[in-house]
């Protein structure tokens, strides 16, 4: 046996000067996709516990963009409300209430011993039990694990149910591994994992790198462990063993909902309409289907190595088969399409769309993009992944006029299906995929109408960003007061 350690290639918690991050807009890297923060929080108190997140958390970059977001939306919001202010209501949010890093131990099939890091952030629990995702990617670090459990908070609020806000994740990547190699590598995370996680505690679920594969694997050790079928402990189950329908559709589908409330907004709707998906995971594979069903044409998506452009429609048969069953290359769609083009330089925001939905991974759309966007005529833009807008991008889209739903809000039918399954397996129910797929669309309504609403009471009418952070942020601050400072 030789032992190995996996390491996480490319990034990794930086040293960085917090001032300089404070104040600097720095240079985008060669990709143009950087997703760092400068520009200073105008509300001073805000912008005191911005330096001090920076000071306590240094390097985590993803982390601070995520903070920074949600600070420089909540200055209306203290000066209606003091209380939390006095209450340190703001700080304490941004502080996790536990972070639990853990080493896993894993054989491969050559024999060799693996070491990959585990991480579980349990962020807040004002409102429910944590709940979030597992991202297994080598890019995963804690502070790519707190920018996602930190939005967690504000998207599991704005749904309206009883759930806190975690994230959790490994820096292993399944890709190219073998189905005995992911078995055995949620296994010796569970090993660790489960110490920590429970029906009433906290709830993890998949995101990128997490399908229903993993949450299997990770699931059955879990029981084997515990000698104790709980349901309840992970969300993402197969149908036949306590999961709920709708479920893999639910975060794609989802963001299809809630764009096409902002299309009735302005009398409109899918119709006719050319769609841009990033990613061809999880999310962007059920938002096609979704824009598809309620009538508008996807044109394009892309993976990690480049995008198809097939201006007769994207073919969701053709694409599940090679990323569903193959676990292929995007490249492989054109073997099956070959009126269709792969790309593998370039951006798949260069395809003309009416509206973009980026759906795989954090910092994928920046500044350069949205100007091509705007350019070509792009009118909506909804984050079916977390944060994967640029804040310059997000800033030329509210000066174009184009309309903007953060990922927080547009991306939460995955976690509020997650919560349906909870209620399933509470009250040993099954629901049909109609009933639970009305809930979906009944639940991502009500995000959008709270997200407006907020935004017309805090003198920002129109701005889904600031309305999804006031909205989501009001509810857990008022938990927070109300359960005392703990
Ligand atoms: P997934 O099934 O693993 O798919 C991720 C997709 O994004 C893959 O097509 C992947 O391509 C692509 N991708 C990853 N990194 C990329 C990069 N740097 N450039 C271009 N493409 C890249 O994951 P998912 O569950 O769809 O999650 C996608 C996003 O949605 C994430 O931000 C996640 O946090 C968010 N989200 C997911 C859920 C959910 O229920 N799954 C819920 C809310 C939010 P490769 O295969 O080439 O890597």
């Amino acid at each position: 046996m030789t032992l190995t350690t996996s390491t996480r290639p490319g990034s990794g918690p930086r040293e960085a000067d917090w001032y300089e991050l404070r104040l600097v807009v720095p240079p985008e890297d060669d990709d143009g996709k950087t997703g760092s923060v400068g520009v200073p929080i105008l509300d001073v108190k805000l912008g005191e516990i911005y330096d001090e997140v920076l000071r306590r958390n240094p390097g985590e970059t993803e982390f601070h963009q995520a903070v920074h977001e949600v600070l420089d939306t909540l200055g209306p919001v203290l000066a209606k409300h003091p209380q939390y202010a006095e209450a340190a209501v703001i700080s304490r949010l941004c502080e996790p209430e536990r972070q639990i890093i853990f080493r896993v131990p894993w054989v491969d099939d050559s024999g060799a011993v693996q070491i990959n890091r585990g991480f579980r952030v349990e962020f807040n629990s004002a409102l429910g039990p944590y709940k979030g995702g597992l991202r297994f990617h080598p890019s995963v670090y804690l502070g790519i694990v707190k920018f996602l459990g930190f939005e967690q908070i504000f998207k599991n609020s704005l749904t309206g149910m009883p759930i806190g806000g975690g994230k959790g994740g490994s820096d292993f990547s399944p890709k190219g591994r073998s189905d005995g190699e992911v078995m055995r590598f949620c296994q010796a995370f569970m090993t660790e994992l489960y110490r920590h996680i429970g029906e009433y505690t906290d709830v993890p679920a998949g995101d990128i790198g997490v399908g229903g594969r993993e949450i299997g694997y990770l699931f059955g050790q879990y029981k084997r462990i515990t000698n104790r079928y709980e349901s309840g402990v992970l969300t993402g189950k197969g149908i036949t063993w306590g999961g709920s329908q709708v479920r893999t559709e639910a975060t794609g589908y989802g963001t299809v909902f809630f764009v096409d409330e902002m299309l009735k907004t302005r009398g409109d709707s899918f119709d006719g309409k050319k769609v841009v998906v990033s990613g061809s995971g999880n999310v962007a594979i059920y938002a096609v289907e979704k824009v598809q069903q309620l009538g508008g044409t996807v044109v394009a998506c892309s993976d990690s190595n480049g995008y198809v452009v097939d201006l007769k429609g994207i073919d969701l048969d053709v694409l599940k088969h090679v990323k569903e069953t193959r676990r292929a290359r995007l490249s492989a769609y054109v073997e099956a399409r070959p009126h269709a083009e792969h790309v593998e330089s370039g951006s798949v925001w260069d395809v003309a769309c009416d509206i973009a939905l980026p759906c795989a991974t954090q910092n994928e759309l920046n500044g350069r993009d949205a100007a091509t966007l705007i350019g070509n005529g792009c009118a909506i833009v909804a984050e079916g992944a977390n944060m994967p807008c640029t804040p310059d991008a997000v800033r030329l889209f509210a000066e174009a006029g184009v309309l903007f739903a953060p990922g927080k809000a547009a991306n939460a039918g995955g976690v509020a299906t997650s919560a349906l399954e909870m209620q399933q397996n509470a009250s040993r129910d099954s629901w049909s995929f109609e009933h639970t797929e009305r809930r979906l669309a009944d639940i991502m309504r009500g995000i959008h109408d709270r997200c407006l609403d907020a935004a017309d009471t805090y003198g920002t009418p129109g701005n889904y960003q600031a309305g999804a952070n006031i909205a989501g942020f009001i509810q857990v601050a008022d938990a927070m007061l109300a359960l005392g400072v703990i």
